[in-house]
């Protein structure tokens, strides 16, 4: 079994209300399908928001589908694939000021070097820049960030180079 299966095996999906107001069951069988691993056996798109997220929640899987992004990372993924689970993990590091937020966020923050590793690699410029967008709310060491922006400046997207995306970010000399 490869790391992302582990990780949807693991979780106990039946106890959690998923929030298209069902049990969260289904959601085993997405992240399947997001990863290639489903019946299809290749990356397939399936949304879930109004599942997992919605612009102002974040439901109950969120915390288990942090943890499985995470190993989704760190197995071996198609390239289509790892862009959704970037996406999908920066939702889940968005929210605000709610435990569970905050519970997702210290999950995510387990996988900080997978990130970096995401942006350093250059493979994609939009993965990088996901990337690093997840790194600028989970990473405490703003200095170390700081420091990987700037290595990084030729192939992050502006935003991310000028500090425009992140909230805690302090122009060099002007804090
Ligand atoms: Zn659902
Ligand atoms: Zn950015």
């Amino acid at each position: 079994m490869n790391l992302i299966e582990r990780e949807i095996a693991r979780q106990d999906w039946q106890s959690m209300r998923c929030g298209c107001g069902d049990t969260a069951e289904h959601l085993a069988g997405d992240l399947r399908q997001l990863a290639g691993r489903g019946p299809e056996q290749r990356p397939v798109h399936v949304s879930l928001e109004e599942h997992v997220w919605s612009p102002a929640t974040l439901w109950e899987p969120a915390p288990a589908v942090t943890s499985v992004a995470l190993a989704a990372l760190a197995d071996e993924l198609a390239p289509l694939a790892r862009g959704w689970f970037l996406e999908l993990l920066q939702r889940m590091v968005a929210g605000e000021h709610t435990e569970r937020a905050e519970h997702c966020q210290a999950i995510a923050a387990q996988g900080i070097w997978l990130l970096y590793e995401e942006v350093m690699s250059r493979r994609s410029p939009a993965d990088a820049g996901d990337a690093f967008e997840i790194l600028t709310v989970i990473e405490p060491d703003r200095a170390r960030l700081q420091r990987v922006r700037e290595i990084a400046a030729e192939w992050l997207p502006v935003c991310c180079r000028t500090g425009l995306c992140d909230d805690e970010f302090e122009a060099p000399g002007r804090a």
